[in-house]
């Protein structure tokens, strides 16, 4: 048999943001991968909260939209193309793209920690296109092999279940730890999960949303509770995962840890917020926070494929290309949890 040499696409259909509030689909020009590269046609793209920031806002800090970007950082799909130094055997294969490209000889990527390399390039961050497109390029190392059993959607969020394992491994969460998480939306939920097949004997979730409380409680948390109506000072948990951003929710959750207890600040809240530093001191408590991740697609994906984690509950709905602006607006409505974007 022999394999017919399919065509290159030269342009991509593509979302772009063109301001704040401003979406149009435009046919883009497609570079070829460079030799490092492989040229993805995506599956499926998960909408996360930056998103809407940008789409919002223009702007997330110091990052300010200047000129139109792409957005979506969660992306999957197949491999259609690679560069010279990429072996052609990977055309066809489904991966997950680990999004970002760090500077190799920076001194936090030698250190061990790419996702702090201050020259780090990263999907729909200003200026770097994202992946709200029906074809992107990565870098072959980042482009991760997932097998059948795991769906576009689920391969597309292993992005923030690495949020999920990165906070896990800062927590130094463990067989046998009781862990709070605050915030039952898609991350918090993740954090269920992943808190559980770290080996957590008991993850108790508080989000303000009932219906969310019911999505925890089925993903495995042990008690859901609402923060207006129970206290969760006196818990004296090992571990407090943070994934609300809501101040009353940082303040009592580090109550919530016994002495020698670590929290973990993952939810984006207000940049300055007043901490109870005494119970921080005389608890000699750990507060740290997570800033993406660094060599988590290889565990995010084994939890996936071994049933430990599951991606595709937190999945609720879908949209194309052009519906993109509704895609964003969807995640106002607390019945969204995870909206996709299906590019194809
Ligand atoms: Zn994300």
């Amino acid at each position: 048999m022999t394999s017919q040499p399919v065509p290159l696409p030269t342009t991509t259909r593509a979302s772009v943001l063109l301001a704040a509030g401003e979406l149009a689909v435009e046919e883009r020009a497609l570079t070829p991968p460079a030799a490092d590269e492989v040229l993805v046609r995506v599956a499926s793209v998960g909408v996360c909260g930056s998103d809407v920031h940008y789409f919002r806002d223009g702007r997330i800090g110091d990052f300010v939209v200047e000129a139109p970007l792409v957005l979506g950082h969660e992306a999957a799909g197949t491999i259609v193309a690679v560069g010279g130094a990429v072996d052609p055997a990977r055309v066809g294969t489904r991966v997950s793209i680990e999004p970002q490209r760090a500077n190799l000889t920076s001194a936090e990527t030698l250190r061990g920690r790419y996702n702090l390399d201050p020259d780090m390039e990263f999907y729909a961050t200003p200026p770097i296109d994202g992946a709200f497109a029906e074809f992107v390029t990565i870098q072959a190392h980042f482009a991760h092999e997932v097998p059948d059993s795991v769906s576009d959607d689920a391969a597309a969020l292993m992005e923030p279940l690495s949020v999920g394992v990165a906070s896990a491994r800062k927590a130094g969460l463990t067989v046998g730890h009781r862990v709070l998480v605050t915030g039952a939306g898609p991350i918090g939920l993740i954090l269920v999960q992943v808190a559980r097949a770290y080996g957590a004997s008991e993850v108790i979730v508080t989000d303000i949303e009932p219906s969310r409380l019911e999505t925890a409680l089925r993903l495995g948390a042990s008690q859901a509770l609402d923060p207006r109506e129970a206290d969760v000072t006196a818990l004296g948990v090992d571990v407090f995962l943070e994934a609300s951003g809501a101040v009353p929710a940082i303040r009592s959750g580090l109550r919530a840890l016994r002495p020698g207890g670590v929290a973990v600040l993952i939810g984006m809240g207000p940049d300055e917020v007043a901490l109870p530093l005494p119970v921080i001191q005389n608890r000699e408590l750990v507060v740290t926070g997570v800033f993406r991740y660094a060599n988590t697609w290889p565990t995010a994906i084994g939890l996936v494929r071994s049933g430990r984690v599951d991606l595709d509950a937190i999945v609720t709905g879908h949209y194309d290309l052009d519906h993109v602006r509704e895609a964003l607006e969807s995640t106002s409505s607390p019945a969204t949890l995870k909206s996709m974007v299906v590019p194809g």
